[in-house]
This record gives C-alpha cells, sequence and structure tokens, in this order.
C-alpha cells in the first residue's frame, strides 16, 4: 500500500500553532490538550494519530536542558538565597513546561500525520 508523501516540516509547524497540519486552517486542540477527532474544516481524522508520551518526554527533554543553565545564570547573576532560587525556578519551570508541552504536542500530531502513523489498534 503506497500512500501520498507529506510534507512532515510543514505539518510540525502547522501543529506547533495549534492549526490542523492538513489544511492549515482548523484547530488540533479542542481544549488544552485533547485533540480533536476530525478537523472541523477538512474533516481530516486528526484524532486517530495518537501522540501518547512522546510529547512529555520531548518536552521534559527540552526544559530540562533549559534548566541547567538556568540555575547556574540564577545562582551567578543574582546570588539570590537557594531558596529563594529554587522557588522561582519551580514555578518558571512550571509555566514553561506548561507552554512547551501543548506546542510539542501539536507539533508531534503534525509528524504524526505527515508519516500517516495512525492508531493501528495494536
Ligand atoms: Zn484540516
Amino acid at each position: 500500500m503506497t500512500e501520498d508523501p507529506r510534507d512532515s516540516r510543514a505539518a510540525m509547524l502547522r501543529g506547533l500553532v495549534n492549526r490542523c497540519p492538513s489544511c492549515g486552517d482548523g484547530r488540533v486542540f479542542a481544549g488544552y490538550l485533547s485533540v480533536v477527532d476530525h478537523c472541523p474544516d477538512c474533516r481530516e481524522p486528526l484524532g486517530a494519530y495518537p501522540a501518547a508520551d512522546g510529547p512529555a518526554f520531548f518536552t521534559i527533554t527540552i526544559v530540562m536542558l533549559l534548566l541547567i543553565p538556568m540555575i547556574g545564570y540564577g545562582w551567578v547573576l543574582f546570588r539570590s538565597d537557594p531558596l529563594t532560587l529554587l522557588i522561582a525556578l519551580a514555578v518558571l519551570t512550571t509555566l514553561i513546561t506548561l507552554v512547551l508541552l501543548r506546542l510539542v504536542k501539536g507539533a508531534f500530531v503534525g509528524y504524526l500525520w505527515a508519516h500517516h502513523e495512525r492508531d493501528r489498534g495494536a
């Protein structure tokens, strides 16, 4: 079975900004992280592309890579109390994670769509 080739870069960029990877108009998310069953504009079955734990894994990796320099710069530049630095970084890390998770999940759904990685019920 041959499937039509899809531009994964464009699909990931569309998913990143909460747009349907197929048409670029409809929304990917119904809420914060719930993927719509079908694109409201082109009826593409976006709910058939299960992102599972992939977006969480990539988000954790990105946040951990950002956290290390934030600890270093926060310590060197502000010379703050360690408890204050800990609390500030905990809040900042939580906010960054919540923002990145949605962006990464949208891009992930776009990637899965571009590579025809549908849920096969396995
Ligand atoms: Zn669409």
